[in-house]
């Protein structure tokens, strides 16, 4: 695909003890070392861990914390909508004024945490992208 560039080659793991990827993911931390911080901005990433070196060029989270954020959102989201048209029916200005805060509030809040925990679990898994093995063993 153009524009697509290959992964960097996933990076050896010792000398560190695996931490847990839900302790150090959820707080945005090095996968590795758990200290060092994991982004720059809201969303997008150091190059390495300042801390332990961990060069983060194997990290491709793609779509996946959208992707998990977005159906987590949309059924509390949805639920507590039909919920509260199901008793009250209110009238469609109050539908607006609760669910686009809350819909912000459940979308945004959670992403980073997100992003990181799916960061930490490719680290701790090993996934990369597939490659061929042309050494010739076929
Ligand atoms: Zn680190």
């Amino acid at each position: 695909m153009p524009g697509m560039t290959l992964a960097a080659p996933m990076p050896d793991q010792p000398p560190f003890a695996p931490l847990s990827p839900f302790a150090t993911g959820l707080a945005c931390r090095c996968p590795r070392c758990g200290k060092g911080a994991l982004f720059r901005g809201f969303l997008s990433l150091k190059p390495r861990c300042e801390v332990c070196g961990l060069d983060y060029g194997f990290i491709d989270a793609g779509d996946g914390p959208a992707v998990f954020v977005i159906l987590l959102a949309g059924f509390v989201v949805v639920g507590a909508a039909l919920a509260v048209e199901v008793l009250y029916q209110p009238p469609y200005w109050v539908h607006a004024i609760l669910w686009v805060p809350l819909i912000l509030l459940a979308t945004l809040a959670p992403l980073r945490s997100v992003k990181g925990l799916l960061i930490a679990l490719q680290y701790h898994h090993k996934a990369a992208e597939g490659r061929l093995d042309r050494s010739g063993s076929a």
